[in-house]
């Protein structure tokens, strides 16, 4: 989000424990018949067993389809493995795990603690998070990444983008000073750059030597530097994605070369600041016009990757549904929605005064914005599904699963959205022939579902999607294991570990 630096300044938060849940990375491990989705965007095929060995996918074997049975012959890997570790899945789901590429380690105002954010993240598949900004700080984050790397914790793999700027003690305003910067984060270890706009001298060398050094980069275009650098100028310094949605309405103006702000706006006013969001996309380009399609082209021609963040704006068109979302009873801890409800202190806490006048305008943006970004995918273009939870009523994991969705109403269909969330994701952090997709030789991160995820995007979510069997409610969450590093987590209990979180720091905090 924005604010980067209000977020969860000065407080630490606390470090995971030692690892206690899952197997060990060094076991053999055989998933028998289990249907295969592989997240290039091919169809599920199986029944199949899928060897892990040493944390990488060794053998896929189709046992079902006769053109590979003959070209791997007749093998069994449970006699060729005696010693594996074989998990027996008929009617089970495969997919790779989830890479959500815009995602924060927040500090104690938005959650109790980093174990409290990984058992959600795990709980809910996802097994890389590509973190864009450092908020809990950059040494933290960094730690965090090679315990995780090392399997020490129970974590996702971690990818950690240093917000610009941070540790400057100062604005950095000159091309010098922004390569100097940029030298010493890598040094120190981090995988790339966060920016929130800035000068535009110290943004073209910061990018210039970002991608000397091979690092990633991400920016939000915030408002205030939008005049001077939007979403196409960083484009064509080299910048890797563009998060959320600023800075493109303003890269397809042709009539005007600034929004038509109200007299009245202030950029520190934050609820009016949302509040022109909306009507931003209205004043823009209309789909499959001239600078529209000039747009996408050039995006396109410079290899920009979109990762909307859609989830974490869908308050805006309707308040009362993010507040009242199902998972809060269950697994939103009393001080992320402390920071949730309205409040000028805390980043995105905006819905104080949030009404029909606001919400209207932001239902038609989606619309031209959700065509924007469809379309890009369409022509060729990457986009990749990222959640910015631990603002805005969505809860860590949570929202990932609800920005699928979203990618779905927008016009993806299931097996891109598949393909958004997992080999999209692991491409623009550079790990695509790591990660990403179901393939020998791939490190094995892997999601084991109860059920086919491309029918109902909803059995993916935590609390579970709403049924009703022999006229009972009951509620079915898909996600059986989640396998990070051929390390098998057993998500429930992993969700289950967070529910008794949630219920600890009710009680400690009270009322
Ligand atoms: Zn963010």
């Amino acid at each position: 989000m924005a604010e980067e630096q209000q977020a969860s300044a000065g407080a630490t938060q606390k470090a995971a424990p030692d690892r206690a849940e899952g197997t060990s990375p060094h076991d053999t491990v055989i998933l028998r018949s289990v249907y295969v989705i592989d997240g290039t965007g091919a169809p599920p095929y199986g029944p199949a067993d899928i060897v892990i060995d040493k944390g990488r996918i060794l053998h896929i074997i189709d046992t079902s389809d006769p053109i590979s049975l003959g070209l791997m012959g007749a093998f069994d890997p449970v006699a060729a493995y005696p010693d594996a570790r074989v998990y027996d899945l008929p009617g089970h789901f495969v997919m790779p795990g989830l890479v959500d590429s815009h995602a924060h380690i927040l500090g104690p105002s938005q959650a109790p603690s980093a174990e409290y954010i990984y058992k959600l993240w795990l709980g809910h598949g996802v097994t890389t998070i590509r973190d864009v900004g450092s908020l809990a700080g950059l040494d933290f984050t960094l730690s965090e990444a090679r315990r995780s790397a090392a399997n020490d914790i129970t974590a996702p793999r971690i990818h950690a983008n240093a917000f610009f700027g941070m540790g400057a003690g100062g604005e950095i305003t000159t091309a010098h000073d922004a390569a100097r910067w940029v030298q010493s984060i890598a040094e120190r270890g981090a995988d790339g750059v966060k920016f929130f706009g800035a000068a535009p001298a110290a943004f073209e060398a910061a990018l210039t030597e970002v991608n000397k050094l091979g690092l990633d980069s991400a920016c939000h275009h915030a408002q205030r530097r939008v005049s001077q650098v939007n979403a196409m100028t960083s484009a064509r310094w080299g910048l890797r994605s563009v998060e959320h949605w600023y800075g493109l309405p303003e890269a397809m103006f042709r009539d005007r070369t600034v929004q038509n702000h109200a007299p009245t706006y202030n950029y520190s006013d934050e609820p009016a600041r949302y509040a022109s969001g909306g009507p931003l996309w209205l004043q823009t380009a209309e789909p499959g016009s001239r600078p529209w399609v000039e747009t996408l082209q050039e995006l396109l021609s410079l290899g920009t990757t979109l990762s909307p963040t859609f989830n974490i704006y869908i308050g805006h068109r309707d308040a009362a549904r993010v507040r009242n979302s199902e998972w809060h009873a269950d697994f939103t801890a009393p001080q992320l929605w402390d920071f949730f409800e309205p409040s000028h202190d805390s980043h995105g806490s905006v819905y104080g005064d949030w009404g029909t006048e606001q919400e209207i305008p932001w239902r038609r943006a989606y619309t031209r914005w959700m065509a924007f970004v469809n379309d890009y995918k369409n022509m060729g273009g990457r986009v990749t599904v990222g959640s910015d939870s631990g603002f805005i009523y969505k809860t860590y994991g949570f929202g990932l699963i609800e920005e699928m969705e979203l990618f779905r109403e927008a016009g993806f269909h299931p097996l891109e959205v598949l393909r958004s969330a997992t080999l999209a994701s692991a491409q623009l952090i550079g790990l695509g022939d790591e990660i990403g997709s179901l393939e020998p030789g791939k490190r094995a991160d892997l999601v084991v579902l109860t059920e086919n995820p491309l029918a109902n995007l909803k059995v993916l979510y935590g609390h579970g999607a709403l049924r009703y069997v022999g006229g009972k409610a009951t509620r079915t969450a898909a996600i059986k294991y989640t396998i990070k590093d051929g390390v098998v987590f057993d998500a429930e209990r992993l969700r289950n570990d967070v529910r008794h979180i949630v219920a600890e720091e009710r009680e400690r905090l009270g009322p």
